[in-house]
């Protein structure tokens, strides 16, 4: 029997690591994640994974860890023994990294640095070739300097998370040429689904649609709603970075839908979705405007589909949709379960 392929993955509890670990596990990898210790719980979006380590059957297992320990790193690396590292772990708000700019920076820029030090000498001791994702952002294009943007567009990061993030592309690239590592990073357009996080506009949008449709919200605080964003669907992005890691080369590669959209425009099909009007339920509060911002995110695919065949297979308005009714019916299961102690 051939052994199974063993993936790493740090974020394994966000939104990406989730569907990422479901679609490793379909293809047939033993799937190791590194989880941060926290007072409670917070394995929501993998909990339906999961099976205890003690069945023959678990092929999921986590590890504590953090990217600002690099001692936890390399011993994870010796443990699992991987053959492809995803590093999705990150502080990945825009707005709260201008709040806690040492921290974000930490985490997103120096946190790959400690793990391409951790995979250099894991490699070159072992000899096991490893395959690296970087989780790049369209954030590190930042300001407007061509449109729409890909591979070789000029970043102009505008946060302490896009500068960040512009640090541990190039940081990616730079292990690449000097070591030789097979190392990707994907610039990833935003990406939603019924797992984004809640402060996120998009599915802040969503789940108020479905607690003012129930009657638990009455409106809604936004900041800039001009902005324009190019949104895809979360599933079809994590399908790219895997499709990096089994190309023939190591590359750079652009993932986004090469169409962009205002706030305004979500906040349209999302309510309108439900017959409301939002122009009635959202309201202006300027904590959540950023002290720079990112005007226009349009992305250019075009690589990622002729080299990697990589494909969307949700539209922007399906998107949009899928989140309203997700939400809404998360909300009625919830009604539902509370009845059973009444
Ligand atoms: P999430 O915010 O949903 O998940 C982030 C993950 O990182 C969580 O598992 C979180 O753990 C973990 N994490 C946070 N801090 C640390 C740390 N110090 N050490 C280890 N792990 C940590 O992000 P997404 O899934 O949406 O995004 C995945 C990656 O892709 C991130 O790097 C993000 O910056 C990047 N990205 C995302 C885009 C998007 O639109 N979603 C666009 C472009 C890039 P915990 O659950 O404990 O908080
Ligand atoms: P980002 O593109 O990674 O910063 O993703 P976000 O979903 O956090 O923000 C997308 C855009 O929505 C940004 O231009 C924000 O300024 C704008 N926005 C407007 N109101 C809000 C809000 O209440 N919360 C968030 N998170 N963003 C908002």
């Amino acid at each position: 029997m051939t052994e199974r392929k063993r993936a790493l993955i740090t974020g394994i509890t966000g939104q990406d690591g989730s569907y990422l670990s479901e679609l490793l596990l379909e293809k047939g990898y033993e799937v190791h994640g590194i989880i941060r210790r926290c007072s409670s719980f917070n394995t929501e979006r993998i909990d339906h994974i999961y099976k205890d380590p003690h069945n023959v059957e678990a092929r999921l297992f986590l590890h504590y860890g953090d990217l600002t320990d690099g001692t936890t790193l390399r011993r994870i690396l010796e443990e699992v023994k991987p053959v492809e590292i995803y590093n999705l772990g990150a502080q990945s708000h825009v707005r709260v990294s201008f709040d806690s700019p040492e921290y974000t920076v930490d985490t997103v820029g120096m946190g790959v640095l400690r793990l391409l030090e951790a995979i250099r000498d894991y490699q070159q001791r072992t000899g096991i070739e490893v395959r690296f994702y970087q989780a790049g952002s369209s954030e590190m294009f930042g300001k407007v300097v061509e449109i729409p943007q890909k591979e070789t567009t000029p970043f102009y990061p505008r946060s302490p998370y896009a500068c960040a993030k512009v640090y541990g592309h190039w940081q990616t690239i730079n292990y690449r040429e000097s070591y030789g590592l097979f190392a990707c990073n994907g610039i990833l357009f935003n990406h939603e689904s019924p797992r984004r996080g809640p402060t996120f506009v998009t599915r802040k949008i969503t789940r108020a649609v479905a607690r003012i449709v129930k009657g638990k919200q009455k409106e809604i605080y936004l900041g800039n709603l001009d902005s324009k964003r190019d949104w895809g669907y979360a599933k079809d992005y994590v399908r790219a970075m895997w499709l990096m890691l089994q190309h023939s080369e190591a590359d750079d590669y652009v993932v986004a839908t090469n169409e962009t959209h205002s706030i305004r425009e979500f906040l349209d099909i999302a309510f309108g979705h439900v017959n409301l009007d939002w122009q009635n339920y959202v309201k202006f509060d300027e904590r959540y405007l950023r002290p720079a911002e990112v005007d226009i995110l349009i992305g250019d695919p075009a690589k990622a589909k002729e080299k990697l065949g990589w494909e969307l297979t949700v539209t922007f308005e399906e998107l949009v949709k899928l989140m309203v009714d997700s939400d809404l019916k998360a909300l009625e299961e919830t009604q539902e379960a509370s009845h059973h102690f009444d």
